[in-house]
């Protein structure tokens, strides 16, 4: 199979204070991937933070930054840890392998180079790391509606909660129920059902589209939101826009009682994260006035923001049609 079939060529970026070196893994690995070269640590780093790079091929011994320096780096940027580095490095300086794989390095290669070895090692990386990428995914994403998992909700709370700690700020926390679900299933069969939420997963992408907000979908017929950045009048317009564009799907229920087609109801709030308040008690919270909404009538949002103490009932516009 051509390499033409399967997109884009893999970017495997080559660092060596010696440009001979460069040359004779260039040539071993052109063709099949494209190139990118720099002869100074520094430069490399900079060339990694503009593009994008699928492998490195690392120079040990460098003048100014070494190798391992270049490295550590790497690994401590969120955006560039997870490429892989291998060490390329002389027989006699073999002895420091170990210190390669402690900041980081997936694997050695000798030089003298022989080109059939780096174009075996660089392709098992690559492929490594494909896998694994592809497993990270499979393992955040939800199977039905193809939306965040709960996985993935549990992990941004869990990491928005302790920035917003830091840097006290807001964050907002939805959960979202289905009114009547079971109605549902029971009068059009599961399988409609299973559409259903599918749907309303696409309704709420909509509506929180920002790169910044997750929707997730949290188990069964519940889904969940996490908002940063967003005012607190920014999140009750958002709030409404999401029941009404999960209302203006027009999907007919007629188990329901409060409304001729698919509604939901959702609790919600808007804190600035202190250690006063764990992450589960804020979940406790967020459910209970899901309670509520659902006590209260359903097909609204029980909203506290917890920054002006101040508690509002949500109801959607009696059904928009169309989703925007
Ligand atoms: P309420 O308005 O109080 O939320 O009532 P409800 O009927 O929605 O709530 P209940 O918890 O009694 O029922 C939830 C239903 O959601 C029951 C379950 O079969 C259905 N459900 C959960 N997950 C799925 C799914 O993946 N697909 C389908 N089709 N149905 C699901
Ligand atoms: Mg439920
Ligand atoms: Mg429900």
């Amino acid at each position: 199979m051509g390499t033409s079939d399967r997109g884009p060529r893999p970017i495997i970026l080559i660092i060596d204070d010696q440009p001979t070196n460069i040359q004779v893994l260039a040539e071993a690995l052109s063709g099949t991937y494209e190139i990118l070269f720099a002869t100074k640590g520094e430069k490399a780093l900079e060339l990694v933070s503009s593009r994008v790079v699928d492998l490195v091929l690392l120079d040990v011994v460098m003048p100014e930054m070494n190798g391992y320096e270049v490295c550590r780096h790497l690994k401590n940027d969120e955006k560039t840890r997870d490429i892989p580095v291998i060490f390329v490095t002389a027989m006699n300086e073999i002895g420091d392998e170990t210190k390669g794989f402690d900041v980081g390095g997936v694997d050695y290669i000798t030089k003298p180079i022989s080109p059939r070895t780096v174009r075996a090692r660089v392709k098992t990386h690559l492929q490594l790391k494909a896998t694994r990428d592809l497993l990270e995914e499979l393992a955040s994403i939800d199977g039905l509606t193809e939306i965040a998992n709960r996985r993935r909700f549990d992990e941004t709370l869990d990491r928005e909660w302790s920035r917003m700690l830091r840097s006290q700020q807001t964050l907002s926390v939805f959960l979202l129920d289905v009114d009547f679900f079971k109605a549902y299933n029971d009068t059009y069969g599961h399988s409609i059902g299973d559409e259903c939420l599918r749907e309303i997963a696409r309704a709420l992408t909509v509506t929180f589209q920002r790169p910044s907000d997750l929707v997730a979908r949290y188990g069964g017929e519940e889904f969940g939101v996490i908002l940063t950045d967003t005012d607190a009048g920014g999140v009750r317009r958002l709030i409404e826009k999401g029941l009404e564009n999960i209302a203006g799907l027009g999907i007919t229920h007629s188990g329901s009682s409060v409304a001729e087609h698919v509604t939901a109801s959702l609790g919600g709030i808007t804190v600035i994260p202190s250690p006063a308040l764990s992450r589960s008690e804020a979940l406790v919270l967020v459910d209970e006035l899901l309670y509520e909404a659902k006590a209260d009538g359903r097909n609204r949002g029980v909203y506290l923001d917890m920054v002006a103490d101040a508690k509002t009932t949500i109801i959607p516009k009696s059904r928009p049609s169309g989703i925007e």
